[in-house]
């Protein structure tokens, strides 16, 4: 269960920093604590709650990394072509019967174990074969196109380590070591409300002055490319004691609450009151654009006592989406046990122009098209209400621009994080 200690947490000043609230995250959240046996197939996206020990070699065995002839370099000549006989042939997943003898080449296919006595691999293309013989060219380094036993990895070395959320390369390296299970952490456990008054289930009429929910199909997505386990508790009426009520009994059995809409200072925003009710707000305004008003809190009682953790993001769809990946995606990091997955942004060519307010982290929508001047340019989208969410569906990533800059002008070289990497 929870695991936000419920103490010193507060903040007095009116706009938390983005690195000040990373930093609490990092410092106050605690992974959760269950472990399960996962089956290497279904491992994917899990975090690892051990190390993951090399059985075996990778390779297992010294073989060869072309189609070829497989020779000794003390038989080379300096100079011209060589000569050998070729007095064996060995596919993968066959030995070869003979070891090498001075003068001799062995016909040989990738992934074949290496004869005896062979140390270099010519590859077919550069070879010249004549009445059983091989003729190889001069000039091959002793050892070409050989893989060593254990140059992957060696046994006993620590091919995966704890915390790694596993992708789809970490699996295919533990199957390649011969496991078919790993110890990973029981997943985070996440309940999942909309709210407002004027959010309607898709699939539903829509009424005057409606709007369909598509914070939750947004959050729910996001939160299971983090490999979490989600109870969607849907729609949530703008009333202060349905709101509390809901939210403390999914904090019970979830490690984290997560909610949209509500938490800005409208007098229908009765997320933070409701917390303050049943637990204790660490932040609820974040230096940063779109998504000012987010929440960050704890909520009291729990299986373990300790409380879940609670996070408000805003009802505007794009600042939900900017402060999950922002906020939410390093919260349920921590809680899953997993390594800190620090986002990097690219460098990236502005072709737009653009003012900004000091102290605030802004992040611009983005799309990577040609430029007239040649090379890729960021243009920005026409759009910048966090509420359009076409503004998302039209870009590739977000200009990362830092609390310092006040400008950006065309040219400029801006962070750019594409998507791919904050999704998942
Ligand atoms: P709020 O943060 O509750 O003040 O909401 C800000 C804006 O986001 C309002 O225009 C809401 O109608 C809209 N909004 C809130 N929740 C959702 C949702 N689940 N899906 C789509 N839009 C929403
Ligand atoms: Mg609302």
């Amino acid at each position: 269960m929870a695991q936000l200690s419920d103490d010193c947490f507060a903040f007095s000043g009116p706009l938390m920093p983005v690195a000040e609230a990373e930093r609490l995250i990092a410092e106050r959240i605690a992974a959760v604590e269950g472990h399960d046996i996962a089956a290497l197939g279904a491992a994917t996206g899990r975090v690892l709650a051990r190390d993951v020990v090399a059985p075996i070699d990778l390779p297992p065995f010294d073989n060869s990394a072309v189609d070829g002839y497989a020779v000794r370099a003390a038989d080379l000549a300096g100079e011209g072509p060589t000569r050998l006989a070729i007095v064996d042939r060995v596919a993968a997943g066959h030995a070869a019967d003979h070891a090498l003898n001075a003068g001799e080449a062995i016909r040989i296919f990738t992934g074949a174990p290496m004869p005896e006595h062979a140390d270099t691999v010519f590859m077919q293309e550069d070879c010249r074969v004549e009445d059983g013989a091989v003729v190889v060219p001069p000039g091959l380094k002793r050892g070409a196109n050989r893989r060593l036993a254990g140059e992957d990895i060696r046994a006993g070395a620590v091919a995966l380590p704890a915390g790694r959320r596993l992708a789809v390369q970490h699996v295919a390296l533990a199957a390649a070591l011969g496991l078919t299970e790993v110890e990973v952490r029981r997943r985070v456990r996440i309940a999942l409300f909309s709210t407002g008054d004027e959010i309607v289930e898709p699939g539903m009429p829509l009424p005057r002055a409606a709007l369909y929910d598509s914070n939750r199909y947004l959050l729910a997505g996001l939160a299971a490319r983090f490999g979490a386990e989600l109870t969607d508790l849907g729609i949530l009426r703008d009333e202060p004691k349905t709101l509390a009520r809901a939210i403390a009994a999914a904090a019970l059995d979830h490690d984290l609450v997560l909610t949209s809409g509500g938490v800005s200072t409208g007098e229908a925003d009765h997320v933070r009151a409701a917390i303050e009710s049943i637990g204790r707000i660490v932040f609820w305004r974040l230096a940063i654009k779109p998504g000012r008003p987010v929440a960050m809190g704890v909520i009291r009682g729990g299986n373990s006592g300790e409380g879940a953790a609670f996070v408000g993001v805003p009802g505007n769809p794009v600042a939900a989406f900017v402060t999950f990946v922002r906020m939410v995606r390093p919260l349920v990091l921590r809680l899953a046990g997993a390594l800190p997955e620090p986002l990097v942004a690219l460098p990236a060519r502005a072709a737009f122009s653009y003012k900004k307010r000091k102290g605030r982290r802004e992040y611009v929508r983005v799309a990577l098209r040609a430029a007239p001047d040649g090379g890729i340019a960021a243009f920005k989208h026409p759009q910048d209400g966090a509420g359009v969410l076409t503004s998302l569906t039209e870009t590739d990533g977000l200009a990362e621009l830092s609390e310092e800059v006040t400008v950006v002008e065309p040219g400029a070289t801006i962070g750019f994080l594409p998507y791919a990497s904050l999704i998942g």
